[in-house]
């Protein structure tokens, strides 16, 4: 029924819904943001008044738009736009060249800070590494962190800044490189990064500006909703900011970090009053966040079966619960309380035994609190146990599969060395989840553990674990490839209901918000290839044109 006029009407296209009950339509009406009817073009165009706007698709394809499950917004903007990133394999000098160039870009006082640099580079960076750094500049704070984070290099204006100048006392916890002089050389670990740290902040200027970014590069690839896996109020402040201002056009949940890496943890308070302070009309903060195990490279994720003895790895001493960074009874404690609170939970979970363990505290709090409604997400969910493919239909649970490391990608070597390429064979069980009716949502973790949040790469990854842009040569557990239609819920609907706003988008149903994306054609009929390459024309989100190729 019909129950206003539409503000306009598209027509001449193909649409996919991604709604079973009208799954293909030609034309679309849009009401207030919203999407008022989806049918034929007679059928639409009936619907038109005086004031409605028509656009013709001129045999253009709409779908809905696309959902990223896990990716870290603000910290990629931020590195694009204010950072050093040389990435993981570039030399010293590339580093220092691109720390060069970032210097003469800021103003005197600002500081760089970036990296990631690499312990293999320590003895070209000299005695006293802060030098090479006062080359660059004496007049900027320099800090940059080496891969893991832990370890800082930094000039003699930053240490001086960080009150880490003369002959600093020692830190409790942290590591200061000394110079015979006794002075600091430059190199700081663990705790004695802190006051480095606290230098390289993102002003509220910068935060305002990242979201600005990374909500211009989403819209571009298509994306009209996200989730942010790991918010601390820095993070949240930024978000609900943005949507404040109405910059931020697109629909977004922020996982508050409740158990991070360190053994510290978050209040129930203090998550309960990020959760209130935050919310906003396009912000959703009902989420939580812990880390149940570490990454593979470093042999921190928790497997059941031990790391490859090739890769210098103690088979003999393993034991898979060492790498747990949550005891089994502090984990099923929380996730029930987190479950009673509505809080709906993403684990970071990588090796098998960390994955099962995610489980059983899910078990927990549905034994304890009934099937609460929430839909808790192990994220990555990389390697699965073959007990566990069926578990997370049982439990109501999504896979959250992250990074988009399911094609081969600059990491599978690194991967292979580790684990063995058997255990590979079962990364990233999309087939086998999807065979046992396992919830599953894509997710790119950028920046995190991808290059780039582009979805269209991920999807033709899925399709076929090839590198479909010619990059990586070779196959990444093949068996597991699935259809497109197998992979677009993922993208869309699963997405949708990960977000807890699976009545308000996902698919193009009428009522929902009129948050789409126009191609050329349907993916349907473009080759992996195509998909690969493919970029939306227009994004829609709540009806608004927010990209146009
Ligand atoms: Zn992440």
């Amino acid at each position: 029924m019909v129950r206003t006029t539409p503000d306009e009407v598209l027509t001449g296209g193909t649409v996919l819904t991604m709604d079973s009950k009208t799954p293909f339509a030609t034309a679309i009406a849009l009401a207030g943001g919203r999407i008022l009817a989806v049918g034929t073009d007679a059928e639409i165009k009936a619907l038109a008044g005086a004031g409605t706007k028509h656009t013709q698709l001129h045999g253009r394809h709409i779908m809905p738009g696309l959902i990223e499950s896990h990716t870290h917004a603000l910290w990629g903007a931020c590195r694009d736009l204010f950072d050093v990133y040389t990435g993981y394999s570039a030399s010293l000098t590339e580093l220092l060249q691109a720390t060069g160039k970032r210097a003469a870009n800021l103003p005197a006082g600002s500081t760089v800070h970036g990296g990631p640099w690499r312990h293999e580079m320590r003895s070209e960076m000299g005695q006293c590494p802060r030098i090479l750094l006062d080359k660059i500049s004496r007049e900027h704070p320099i800090v940059l962190f080496d891969t893991s984070q832990h370890v800082a290099w930094a000039n003699t204006f930053a240490i001086k800044q960080a009150g880490l100048g003369g002959i600093p006392d020692d830190i409790k916890g942290g590591v200061i490189e000394r110079s015979e002089d006794g002075s600091a050389s430059g190199i700081f670990a663990e705790s004695a990064i802190e006051g480095l740290k606290a230098l390289t902040v993102h002003t509220e200027a910068q935060m305002a500006e990242a979201a600005r970014e990374f909500t211009r590069y989403f819209n571009g690839l298509g994306f009209t909703a996200f989730k942010e896996p790991m918010a601390f109020e820095p993070e949240l402040r930024a978000y609900h900011a943005a949507d404040q201002r109405g910059e931020m056009t697109l629909h977004a949940a922020a996982h508050i970090v409740k158990a991070g890496v360190s053994a510290e943890r978050v209040s129930y308070d203090e998550l309960e009053r990020l959760r209130k302070s935050y919310r906003s009309e396009n912000l959703r903060t009902d989420f939580a966040k812990l880390f149940v195990d570490g990454v593979a490279p470093s042999f921190t994720a928790s497997f059941s079966e031990p790391y490859l003895a090739s890769a210098g790895y103690d088979v003999a001493g393993h034991m898979p619960d060492a790498t747990l960074l949550i005891s089994p009874e502090e984990h099923a404690e929380m996730m029930i309380e987190l479950d009673r609170r509505g809080f709906t939970v993403k684990m970071h979970a990588v090796g098998d035994n960390a994955i099962s363990k995610g489980l059983d505290a899910i078990a927990a709090a549905r034994r304890t609190n009934g099937m609460s409604g929430l839909r808790h997400e192990i994220a990555h969910a990389s390697f699965i146990a073959d007990a566990d493919v069926a578990r997370f239909r049982a439990l109501d649970a999504i896979a959250e599969l992250s990074p988009k490391l399911w094609a081969p990608n600059a990491a599978t070597p690194s991967q292979i060395k580790v684990l063995g390429a058997q255990r590979l064979e079962k990364i990233y069980r999309l087939k086998d989840l999807h065979a046992a009716k396992a919830e599953m949502t894509y997710a790119s973790d950028w920046p995190a553990s991808a290059p780039d949040a582009n979805p269209w790469t991920g999807l033709a990854g899925m399709l076929t674990r090839r590198d479909v842009t010619g990059q990586f040569a070779g196959t990444v557990a093949p068996s597991q490839a699935i259809s497109l239609a197998e992979a677009l819920p993922l993208f869309t609907t699963n997405g949708a209901r990960s977000l807890k706003m699976e009545t308000e988008t996902g698919s193009l149903t009428a009522g929902k918000w009129a948050d789409f994306i126009t191609l050329p054609k349907p993916l349907s009929e473009m080759t992996p290839e195509e998909i690969g390459a493919c970029t939306p024309l227009q994004t829609r989100w709540k009806g608004r044109v927010v990209y146009e190729g």
